[in-house]
């Protein structure tokens, strides 16, 4: 009978019309081509749509079976699919052609098992994937046309992606199939050697199983209960499994039949197990009972193996017809229960059923309505999870939202550290952009790299990533890094008229790492010398966290007149009332450190103690010096004030300082190298806070973008 007939005999009038105008169209499309066979490329779709159609599946999925390779092979178009069969079965065909774009490549069983969640995560339907385990069926029945090297690979590939996957779905009908197909190809002389002694094995215990066979049919009589008892040779590569995980001979196998019964109720089985091991005597230690603890895809049966009086071991599995079928089809059983069975029945067991499905899939999201049973095939198994490939087909787990950089680290902490660009399908993409389920990432990398940035820690996702970028820096972090960046800290702050050691308190690190992540000064240090951060980064928020903790000053009121030679407000090595001046290049205020350079025959020249000129002068004409009594003398301060080029800079620094009823005697500005406008004005006062008021003030505007005193 071939598969129109069998469809004719099984589906609706309705359903057959569709069925056999998909099978006219395939014909039609893919007429002239051929298999590696040399037979017509037509038979495939059609062996795949038998064997779905033996599984009871329904009438899309057997549809789109016929049309699973129009697409990928003949002209026919997605859009041809829509127009002439409809969203449902298009949908379908679509996701067979996207998982036949997959090449598996790599052989670790870690890969495999990744594999098998990409390929599931990509199908969206269950039954796409049904139809996909069909089709490796049909191809691997005919594998012996294909070359040796050919061979190995797909049945490798079957054997570590395919096999279990059926066996999750607890289809045992295509899984043992395949193995066995498999055991054909990757070990042929023991495939030879069980298809040879097994069947001379199990000619030999014919009788005896004949004999067991009809001692249980007896005891189901007995006891007034319906059933059947099957006695069937095991397949070979559960046997060859056997023998090389226990390390057995053939001989020391003594299961190499599975018999079956089949009765109608549960505490049937029971009864029934009861009765066989008062019969013969139980193996202790190989009773399961998989009706109380299902199997992880919800294989339910009693199992026991016996011991007969002449010492022969046999097992039996006991179970009612409802598990029967789902042993045999797995989830494929929801079609071919809903083809075979009464709609009252359909949803009296709908919620058991669905329970099931859900634990095979590991469902996260419900399932209540039973309309929306097929709609919520689509898998959400590994949902919380992201697969995507290596240009060269590995898969690479990530987490949800992981990006080019998550990946990049996940191939190798050199990848990571190296990355300076990302391709995800081709494209160029941000390294901050999120990769998707089924994405092909190309990380571009680049031997001069300087390593990984900070900023990556902001949006990395995997745990691995991060720990990896830290390391980075950690390993980068040697004490010399550290020792540059504390200069150049040092350096900055000097610069801007501060001491590092007022700016780096307990508190200001504190914040500088909430903003910078940074977990320690010595990491910070060595970050700004490893150019991991820039050193202004750190010095402007240090300042800023300064002068925000600093007390307000207090009004300033009428500056009066400027004083050039403040005898007796400085004290010099205790001693005031000396001839003193103030140095021109830094224009110490009181308030600053201050130190006394003893000139020849100019008297003491009052300097800051952080003026650079100082670091070349004879320190043995260096004097402790003090601000000293109540200060009511003007000084002058040096000010740069940088900011983005825009007419007006200098009228708006002017205003300020006369805000603040401060006054300057110079003023001057220029437009420097990086087209940023320089405002250097001399301003005049009497307290050192109002230089960091009018600092402050001069900062609120949005287009400065530094401001700071500054030594001639
Ligand atoms: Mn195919």
């Amino acid at each position: 009978m071939d598969v129109i007939d069998k469809i004719k005999k099984n589906y609706s009038a309705e359903d057959y019309a569709l069925l056999l105008s998909a099978h006219n169209y395939a014909r039609e499309m893919h007429n002239g081509q051929k298999r590696a066979s040399g037979e017509p490329y037509f038979m495939h779709p059609c062996a795949v749509a038998e064997i779905l159609v033996d599984l009871g599946l329904d009438t899309p999925t057997v549809a789109a079976a016929f049309l699973h390779d129009v697409v990928e092979d003949t002209p026919a178009t997605e859009d041809d699919i829509l127009r002439r069969f409809g969203k449902e079965i298009m949908t379908l065909v679509d996701g067979v052609t996207k998982l036949d774009k997959i090449h598996y490549r790599t052989h670790e069983e870690e890969d495999a098992e990744n594999f098998r969640k990409i390929f599931v995560a990509m199908a969206n339907d269950v039954r796409v994937i049904i139809i996909k385990l069909a089709d490796r069926l049909h191809n691997m029945r005919s594998l012996n046309f294909l070359s040796n090297e050919r061979q190995q690979r797909i049945a490798k590939e079957t054997l570590e992606i395919f096999t279990p996957l059926a066996g999750r779905l607890g289809i045992s009908q295509i899984k043992c199939e395949l193995e066995d197909l498999c055991l054909k190809y990757l070990d042929p002389e023991a495939y030879e050697f069980l298809v040879t002694n097994i069947h001379q094995k199990l000619e030999e215990r014919k009788s005896f199983v004949d004999f067991v066979v009809a001692e249980i049919k007896e005891i189901l009589k007995e006891s007034g209960i319906k059933g059947e008892v099957i006695g069937r040779p095991k397949h070979f590569y559960s046997i060859y499994r056997k023998m090389k995980n226990q390390g057995k001979t053939l001989d020391q196998i003594y299961d190499l039949t599975a018999t079956r019964v089949i009765v109608d109720k549960t505490d049937e089985c029971y009864e029934i197990l009861g009765k066989i091991h008062m019969k013969w005597k139980p193996v202790p230690g190989r009773i399961k009972d998989y009706i109380a603890t299902p199997k992880r895809n919800m294989y339910q049966s009693l199992h026991t193996t016996v011991v007969t009086n002449f010492g022969q071991f046999f097992e039996i599995q006991i179970r009612t017809y409802e598990m029967h079928k789902m042993a045999e089809y797995g989830i494929a059983a929801h079609w071919k229960y809903k083809e075979k069975g009464s709609v009252e029945a359909k949803e009296t067991n709908f919620d058991a059923r669905l329970s099931w499905i859900r634990d095979v899939m590991d469902w996260q999201g419900s399932l209540n309505e039973s309309k929306e049973f097929v709609d919520s095939l689509k898998n959400d198994l590994y949902d919380n999870e992201l697969l995507v490939f290596t240009p060269h087909g590995k898969v690479i787990s990530l987490p949800l939202e992981a990006t080019p950089v998550d990946f990049a680290y996940a191939i190798h902490s050199e990848v990571g550290n190296k990355c300076v660009g990302a391709k995800v399908n081709g494209k160029m993409v941000a390294l901050n952009s999120t990769l998707t389920t089924g994405d092909v990432v190309e990380i571009l990398t680049q031997s001069s790299s300087r390593g990984p940035s900070w900023d990556w820690l902001k949006f990395v996702k995997s745990g691995s990533a991060r720990a990896k970028i830290r390391q980075f820096f950690k390993r980068e972090m040697k004490e010399e890094n550290a020792k540059t960046g504390k200069a150049m800290l040092e350096a900055e702050a000097k610069r801007k008229g501060y001491n590092l050691n007022d700016l780096l308190t307990e508190s200001s690190f504190k914040k500088l790492s909430n903003k910078l992540v940074f977990s320690s000064v010595n990491e910070m240090m060595a970050s700004v010398g490893y150019g991991a951060v820039s050193v202004n980064q750190v010095i402007f928020k240090l300042i800023d966290y300064y002068k925000k903790e600093m007390p307000k000053p207090v009004e300033v009121v009428d500056s009066g007149k400027l004083k050039h030679s403040p005898a007796g407000s400085v004290t010099i090595k205790g001693m005031s009332g000396l001839l003193v001046r103030f140095a021109h290049c830094c224009n110490p205020v009181p308030g600053d450190d201050i130190v006394g350079f003893v000139s020849r025959g100019r008297g003491v020249i009052v300097h800051r103690s952080d003026c650079t000129n100082l670091s070349d002068a004879d320190k043995n004409r260096l004097q402790p010096a003090q601000w000293t009594g109540d200060i009511n003398t003007d000084f002058l301060a040096d000010i740069k004030v940088i900011s983005d080029n825009y007419d007006g800079v200098t009228a708006y620094v002017i205003a300020e300082i006369a805000a603040m009823r401060l006054s300057f005697t110079q003023i001057s500005g220029r437009i420097n190298k990086d087209n940023l406008a320089e405002v250097d004005v001399r301003i005049k006062l009497n307290k050192r806070s109002d230089i960091d008021l009018l600092i402050n003030r001069l900062k609120r505007d949005k287009r400065v973008l530094d401001v700071y005193r500054t030594t001639n």
